[in-house]
């Protein structure tokens, strides 16, 4: 039964689709043409970034990994005419190598997002450190781009509010870090209250409430991206 307030909250409530619902939508008889079909996105993590995350020193000038799943990758989406987010790690652009890579797949159509500044644990840092991550990837991307950042990720999904609370004060529009589960609504100080199958019976809708002690006005929080998907669907988050 809930109680009154938890009624009110419910009608201020945030809906979190994820893209295979849109993809779901976009195969039904009444679907908005105007919405793709599909959402492709992909974090580019070289090997310097995945050691760093792990702990491990990587002591190499380059970084084979970056250049060659690039190449792959642009050459791939480019034969099927797909374009796709791609979420950056800011201090990539500082590596000349990475940045031409970067800058070809501006050239290409693609959209760039931000991937923090240095690919850290976001959990383990200090607000100021987190900001600085928020901050400074969407700026560095922005100028050495010349492209608009308008979304972000966390490394290992490691979102919580702090985050998304310095994401919309530092200009960002989206999240794409947070899965439709339990675990991500206590994160985010968010209730989820509803998860069913979608109308067409393949995916997963999910309805977070934010918290009722919270403030209500976070336009970012009507546009957080969930990335994962029932099973039934054969569609998979690539992050
Ligand atoms: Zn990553």
């Amino acid at each position: 039964m809930l109680t009154d307030t938890e009624t009110d909250t419910r009608e201020s409530g945030i809906e979190m689709v994820s893209s295979s619902v849109q993809a779901a939508r976009a195969d039904s008889a009444n679907a908005d043409r105007s919405q793709p079909c599909a959402v492709v996105h992909v974090d580019l993590d070289g090997s310097s970034a995945i050691y760093r995350h792990h702990g491990w020193a990587y002591e190499y000038a380059d970084d084979p990994l970056f250049a060659s799943g690039m190449k792959n990758m642009l050459a791939f989406l480019k034969r099927n005419d797909v374009r796709a987010t791609m979420f950056t790690i800011g201090s990539d652009v500082e590596d000349d190598q990475k940045r031409e890579w970067l800058i070809e797949a501006v050239r290409q159509g693609h959209e760039i997002a931000s991937h923090s500044l240095t690919h850290p644990h976001l959990s383990r840092l200090s607000f100021e450190e987190k900001r600085t991550e928020i901050a400074k990837s969407r700026e560095l991307l922005t100028h050495e781009l010349d492209t608009t950042v308008n979304g972000f990720r966390a490394p290992g999904y490691e979102i919580d509010r702090d985050c998304l609370e310095l994401l919309e004060r530092y200009g960002y529009t989206y999240d794409s870090s947070a899965f439709p589960t339990p675990a991500f609504a206590r994160r985010l100080n968010v209730y989820p209250v509803q998860a069913g199958p979608d109308r067409t019976g393949r995916c997963l809708t999910v309805r977070f409430l934010k918290s009722r002690c919270q403030p209500t006005s976070h336009r970012l929080f009507r546009s957080i991206h969930v990335t994962a998907c029932c099973s039934g669907c054969g569609i998979s988050n690539v992050g």
